[in-house]
């Protein structure tokens, strides 16, 4: 068998292409949904780089920016304890102490304050402001511990310029190492609303900077008030989470609006500073769903129609195949009487013959011709005719009884019994059994009454190798014998032994007829 039939034959199968056509859209959705998972992957790898990049952008520009004001700061502190500074006039200390004081637009205010919190230096004039900020909370701490260094403020409301800044300071010790005041500058918070305005983390991104001690400095787009203590996250799972590495990403739920969101966080490595921006997974999503809902839309109308086409497919094979069925029935189906015609006979014949070769089962033949048929045509009509054709069909069927017996019209008003695993002597009863249904047969709007119809039989039995011609001859010879012999009786055909026979003489045997 070549390859294209092995394929053609499950293809004219109408459950083969019900089958495809299921599979087809499943396969479909399977590579698509694969296709969706990578879609999603990329647009997880591009969020995260992007915070990754943003993330590293503010922590560069705010620890350049704080550095900076440090260096300054360390530059005043230095700077006091040198020799002569003192006593230097106002113009020359001013120069010494804020040399390397930023110019820098965030940074509001330089100050010194002594041990009681007053300002006694201003970066911006030789007459120093006069405030006094001993209340600070950076104030306190430096006066406490000398050892803090650089701290960082939480938000405040200016006292010199009304603006929230973050205050940057340093403790000035006294040569005997005793609190001498405080050397600070501001750091105003519209430099982070610069720096974060021109960043888009989509409607619900946050960016948010923390003291290391879990207070939240700032929080982007919405700033916590700044006159309220700052609200501190140091229990919060997602606060611990950043304290847990110096830098990393993960997944977690805001507390405050009950957004889940996706975290890249760093710890400053030299500041006191922890920093993260959150993006919400819903809008890192959002994209991707919007892909993942078009394209199921038409794989899903592309399946469904995938899957109709095959199933109406399915149905006009079926169809197709009931009709070719029925055509192949009826193209061995003898109109008039519903027997099996000359066509379906010779091929059941063929196949009969060849089985009783292969198995050794008797197989016995019975044509049977209606006696003075062309009488009934000539004195009733063509339509009696065909009655009595009819009553005859049935009266044959009706003598047969095994499923493999099979009556077939052979000819005008001849027909033929094919008896498989039938010896002749039961042959012979069935041919008896025909002559009595004949005898019975009456069509009484035609007035022909029971026993006028009469029929002849020629009968013949197939030996080990008689082929379906040889069969039918000898049993057509009978026919003819049972003819001449006077109509209305049996006669059998006689099958010399093979061996001693010549095909001519098997023929000839059909001659050597007994009446039945
Ligand atoms: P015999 O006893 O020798 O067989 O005589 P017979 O008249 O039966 O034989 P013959 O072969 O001379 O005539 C057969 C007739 O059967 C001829 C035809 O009119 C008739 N016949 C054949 N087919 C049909 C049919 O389909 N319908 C009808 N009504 N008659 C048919
Ligand atoms: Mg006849
Ligand atoms: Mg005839």
């Amino acid at each position: 068998m070549t390859a294209s039939r092995r394929l053609a034959g499950p293809l004219r199968s109408p459950r083969s292409w019900t089958v495809l056509g299921m599979l087809a859209p499943v396969g479909m959705l399977i590579v698509s949904g694969l296709m969706l998972l990578d879609l999603r992957r990329d647009a997880w790898e591009k969020a995260e780089q992007t915070s990754r990049n943003l993330l590293q952008v503010i922590e560069r520009d705010v620890a350049r920016n704080v550095e900076i004001i440090d260096l300054s700061l360390q530059a005043i502190v230095d700077n006091l304890k040198a020799p002569g500074v003192a006593e230097a006039s106002p113009e020359l200390r001013q120069l010494v102490l804020f040399d390397r004081v930023t110019s820098a637009q965030d940074v509001g205010i330089t100050l010194v304050l002594d041990e009681a919190g007053d300002s006694i230096l201003d970066a911006a004039s030789t007459t120093p402001r006069r405030v006094n900020n001993a209340d600070r909370d950076y104030f306190k701490a430096h006066k406490a511990r000398a050892d803090l260094g650089l701290h960082i403020s939480h938000p405040v409301v200016s006292r010199l310029t009304g603006a929230p800044v973050i205050v940057l300071s340093r403790r000035i010790s006294k040569p005997d190492g005793s609190f001498g005041g405080v050397a600070l500058a501001s750091l105003s918070l519209s430099y982070f609303d610069r720096l974060f305005d021109r960043i888009d983390l989509g409607r619900q991104g946050t960016i948010n900077l923390y003291h290391r001690d879990g207070t939240r400095l700032l929080r982007y787009p919405t700033p916590d008030p700044v006159s309220a203590p700052p609200p501190n996250f140091l229990a919060a799972p997602n606060f611990q989470r950043f304290l847990h590495r110096d830098r990393g990403t993960f997944v977690g739920t805001t507390l405050s609006d009950g957004v889940e969101r996706h975290y890249t966080f760093v710890q400053f490595p030299d500041l006191p500073l922890v920093l993260n921006v959150a993006v919400a997974t819903r809008e890192i999503d959002a994209e991707w769903r919007r892909k993942a809902l078009v394209l199921g839309g038409i794989l899903l109308a592309l399946g469904g129609l995938t899957a109709g086409l095959s199933l109406l497919f399915g149905r006009e094979l079926r169809r197709r195949t009931a009709i070719e069925a029925e055509l192949a029935r009826l193209s061995r189906t003898d109109v008039l009487t519903g027997l099996t015609n000359r066509r379906g006979f010779d091929a059941a014949l063929g196949a009969a013959c060849e089985r009783a070769r292969r198995t050794g089962q008797p197989l016995c033949l019975l044509i049977v011709d209606a006696d003075h048929f062309k009488r009934y045509n000539d004195r009733y009509g063509h339509a009696v005719g065909d009655a009595v054709l009819k009553g005859l069909a049935q009266g044959l069927s009706a003598s047969v009884h095994r499923p493999d017996d099979l009556v077939a019209r052979v000819g005008g008003e001849e027909f033929a019994l094919l008896l498989p695993d039938t010896e002749m002597a039961g042959a012979a009863r069935i041919a008896e059994r025909i002559h009595a249904r004949v005898a019975e047969l009456a069509i009484a709007e035609a007035g022909i009454a029971a026993g006028t119809v009469g029929v002849s039989i020629g009968l013949a039995c197939a030996a080990a190798e008689t082929a379906a011609d040889d069969l039918f001859r000898l049993a057509d010879g009978a026919l003819y014998a049972a003819k001449e012999a006077g109509r209305n009786r049996t006669c059998r055909a006689t099958v010399p032994e093979p061996e001693a026979a010549s095909p001519a003489a098997r023929g000839r045997a059909a001659l050597r007829v007994v009446g039945a």
